[in-house]
């Protein structure tokens, strides 16, 4: 044999070789889906006999029930308009009954007259895949019902605390009051009396918020709709946090003489509030907080603007998630449950508001929460 021949003889049964023992199965069926070409792989898949797939089967007879209706409702009609089908999920039906996952390709080759002649099919064991998939999808499973858990359980908690929290604050405000009318409690006890106060205050704060994540997570956060003014309101906010303050000054730039939105008092006292007083929480007691008032076009917008520790720009995207909490944050070992601005952003968007925010890690951060003025009230 001359060289040049075993050369082509080697290369044919390579190449044969590699057909039939590829590592996903082949097949080419005429266009009603007999089979006329099969290669190892899919016999030793399918534990049927060349001959037996070769003397009249169709590849519908070897997919399982689903699998064939499928193949006939999707592939086919699919095959027949785009000439291929690509990444198809179906189940085969192997001759001892096994049913093996795989993923389906088929190519439709025509003749000159544009006539469909054949299909080739590559078939991918699609096992691995999908027992990665259902693992996947158990995982998110798992850790939707875990999230669903914490929810209920912080919902639960917050609502059994509130009655015995409400008893203990109005208890202490009485004994307050007794002492002051009385007289008759020393310096030291009046101190400790007002610690408990105050701390069963910001106890009450905190549990207030917890509901508020139950009401929004229930669709049940409601808010009024009155004309409020936030040049009336943000200032006399702006008094009542610098009066809790030492040194500290929050300073304050109001270019209109009034921003009438629509809207609950209460609720946008409680956005502002929880802006200003993460500003000061988040940045060094030297630098200054400043609020900024102005109207751009129909909107009030609102600006809340701190030099501190500032927002990693991988966390900007998630600032406004339930019980987020950016690395820094929690580095710098400062408190929080990481509500306070979901609940913000819920009560801004039901005002029909924007909240943005620009900052950079140890670069200062600026909330901006933008309101449509309500115009028919302005005369
Ligand atoms: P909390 O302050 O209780 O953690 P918030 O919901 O109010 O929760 O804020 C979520 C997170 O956003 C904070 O934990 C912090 O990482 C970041 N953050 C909010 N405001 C500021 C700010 N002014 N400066 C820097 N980071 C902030």
């Amino acid at each position: 044999m001359e060289l040049q021949d075993l050369a082509a003889a080697l290369l044919a049964t390579s190449l044969e070789d590699l057909y039939e023992n590829a590592p996903c199965g082949y097949l080419v069926t005429v266009p009603d889906g007999q089979i006329v070409k099969v290669n190892r792989t899919f016999l030793t898949w399918t534990n049927y006999q060349r001959q037996v797939l070769l003397e009249g089967m169709r590849l519908q007879d070897v997919l399982t029930l689903p699998g064939r209706i499928f193949y006939e409702t999707h592939c086919t009609p699919l095959l027949h308009m785009q000439g291929f089908v690509q990444e198809v999920a179906i189940d085969l039906k192997g001759s001892d009954g096994i049913i093996l996952p795989v993923f389906l390709n088929a190519v439709q080759d025509c003749d000159a007259s544009g006539t469909p002649v054949l299909h080739r099919i590559t078939l991918f064991d699609a096992r691995e895949r999908r027992a990665y998939e259902r693992e996947l999808k158990a995982s998110r499973d798992r850790a939707e019902q875990a999230i669903q858990l914490r929810d209920q359980f912080l919902s639960l908690a917050a609502h059994e605390l509130r009655t015995p929290l409400t008893s203990l604050l109005g208890n202490v405000q009485l004994l307050q009051r007794r002492a002051n009318r009385e007289n008759n409690m020393s310096t030291r006890d009046l101190r400790s009396i007002q610690i408990i106060a105050d701390q069963s205050i910001r106890l009450n704060k905190m549990i207030e918020s917890l509901l508020d994540v139950s009401r929004i997570e229930t669709g049940q956060l409601a808010i009024e709709r009155k004309p409020v003014d936030l040049c009336t309101l943000i200032p006399r906010l702006i008094d009542e946090v610098q009066a809790t303050l030492d040194e500290r000054q929050i300073e304050m730039r109001c270019q209109l003489q009034s921003a009438i939105v629509q809207g609950d008092e209460l609720r946008l006292e409680q956005v502002f509030q929880n802006l200003i007083q993460n500003a000061l929480k988040y940045s060094a007691s030297t630098t200054p907080v400043t609020v900024v008032i102005q109207q751009l076009g129909a909107h009030v917008a609102v600006e809340v603007h701190d030099q501190g520790i500032g927002i990693p720009s991988g966390a900007l995207s998630q600032l406004f998630t339930r019980f987020y909490r950016a690395s820094n944050a929690q580095e710098g070992h400062t408190s929080g449950m990481g509500i306070g601005l979901y609940v913000v952003k819920e009560i801004v968007e039901l005002h029909n508001g924007r909240i943005t925010v620009e900052s950079a890690e140890n670069q200062g951060s600026t909330f901006t929460v933008s309101f449509p003025i309500a115009t028919d009230l302005v005369s």
